[in-house]
């Protein structure tokens, strides 16, 4: 059903014994990143196109399977594209410019996300997460082919850190037992359950919402829709209080139903529960396969500084948005993508370590506006008083007949640059933009 790279992604990188666990003495890296996920993969690419030596530790031995990410921007399009990943991944998505929105069964409104003139790549494509890892996980074994000092290391759990002034020490399980490992920088990719977060007793605050939603990953035997993404604002098909259908590689498509807060996780997660949603949603006689289903619920949080000395947080692990607006693992890459040249800078001794302060401010500016985005779009899809709801539909009613009412429905362009206002690499009024010189010694 799934290509070979699909079934593959499991066991990418199997547990194999390194030089360093026989070693009498800890051996120092330049940098460790702790996880292997889409942010700490990018963390590595990143660092090995720049000749910087950089081994990730994952307590896995491949991608993690399910399709949570689906949706993948241009910016990290353009980002993975910079470290040689980016065309497979737009040779397999799915690339859809067509949005549709509808309230009950009336079709509210419709967005077009054409490409933008002198674009390379698309505004979204929508892409399996275990694809999009996959190709930055490839690209890394060629880039190790070709020399670059980057290596990933499979079932190496991290289990203890020490931050010291100018270094950590790690311990790390394996299969084989325990060795460990010390690093110069140690970037906390470890996703949104951080154990390095809690090891190093860095609080995590923010949001909880009180919803839940059903996706159901479906194959369509005999039935296909349009390559456009549908959602549905209390459809009246019953399965939800809103639905979401949207197609993905390999004649995937994703249904999400919003089935609220109070429900019995184990009864809606049995087969028969979600045939039911899926054909009240799909109508009598359409046949599909699973693939897939999870149930979800999400927070928006956020870490209040993600540089701690040696130790740098990036990705989930920093700050956790709702899926809505696809501003997860988009976010990540866009946060090694800020961290990567300055690290490069630092570790190379042409920039001093006060650089990587303005990767602090500028990202928890950017994890805060897209908590902000990200918030305001769960907020219209589950309105949290009777208020709210009259409000929202209010605005859906509006949107039909007026252009003006449809940006509060589609609440924030995730592609749009993030702008950083009050960053210390900014030079003082007046002059011209840029770094300001003395943070960089070039
Ligand atoms: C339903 C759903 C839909 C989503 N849709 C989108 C979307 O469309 N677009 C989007 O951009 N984002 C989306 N997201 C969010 C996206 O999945 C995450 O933002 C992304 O996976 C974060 O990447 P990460 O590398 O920071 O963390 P993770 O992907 O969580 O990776 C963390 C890694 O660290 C490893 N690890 C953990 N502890 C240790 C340890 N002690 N030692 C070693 N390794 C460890 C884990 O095994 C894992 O490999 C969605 C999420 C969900 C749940």
């Amino acid at each position: 059903m799934f290509d070979d790279r699909y079934t593959l992604a499991y066991r990418l990188y199997p547990y194999a014994r390194h030089a360093d666990q026989d070693k009498s003495a800890p051996v120092r890296h330049p940098v460790v990143v702790m996880g292997g996920g889409p942010v700490g993969v990018a963390t590595a690419l990143d660092l090995g196109a720049q000749g910087i030596p950089c081994v990730v530790l994952d307590d896995h031995e491949g991608v993690g399977m399910g399709s949570r990410a689906i949706c993948f921007a241009k910016r990290s399009l353009e980002i993975a594209d910079r470290y040689g990943a980016g065309k497979p991944m737009v040779e397999k998505g799915v690339v859809w410019n067509l949005g549709k929105v509808f309230h009950k069964d009336d079709k509210v409104f419709e967005f077009n996300l054409l490409p933008e003139e002198g674009h390379e790549f698309p505004a979204f494509i929508n892409l399996q997460q275990p694809y999009f890892e996959s190709f930055m996980i490839e690209r890394l074994f060629e880039m190790q082919k070709d020399g670059a000092p980057v290596e990933i290391r499979g079932k190496n759990r991290v289990d203890s850190v020490t931050v010291k002034e100018d270094h950590v020490v790690l311990e790390v399980m394996t299969p084989d037992g325990p060795y460990t490992l010390e690093a110069d920088w140690l970037i906390g990719c470890d996703g949104a359950n951080s154990p390095l977060r809690t090891m190093l007793g860095h609080e995590f605050t923010g949001k909880v919402f009180k919803d839940s939603f059903l996706i159901a990953d479906i194959k369509m035997i005999n039935e296909s829709f349009p390559t456009e993404r549908w959602f549905w604002f209390e459809p009246s098909h019953g399965s939800g209080a809103s639905t979401l259908l949207h197609k993905q590689p390999d004649d995937v498509w994703r249904v999400d139903f919003q089935i609220g807060w109070d429900v019995d996780r184990k009864e809606e997660m049995k087969e028969e529960n979600i045939r039911r949603r899926l054909d009240a949603f799909l109508g009598e006689g359409v046949d599909y396969e699973m693939v897939w289903s999870s149930i979800y619920t999400f927070q928006c949080k956020r870490m209040e500084r993600f540089r701690h000395g040696p130790v740098i947080f990036a990705g989930d692990a920093a700050h956790q948005v709702s899926p809505f607006g696809a501003r997860g693992a988009n976010s990540g890459m866009q946060d090694i993508d800020n961290l990567g040249w300055k690290l490069g800078l630092v570790i190379n001794g042409q920039a001093p370590e006060s650089l990587l302060d303005s990767y602090n401010i500028e990202r928890v500016h950017g994890a805060d506006e897209n908590i902000l985005n990200s918030t305001r779009a769960t907020d219209f899809i589950t309105p949290k008083s009777e208020t709210s709801h009259i409000f929202r539909n209010a605005v859906l009613e509006l949107s039909e007949h007026y252009e003006f009412a449809r940006p509060l429905v589609n609440s924030g362009r995730l592609s749009l640059p993030c702008v950083y206002d009050g960053s210390p690499l900014n030079s003082a009024d007046g002059l011209p933009h840029g770094p300001a010189l003395s943070l960089i010694h070039i």
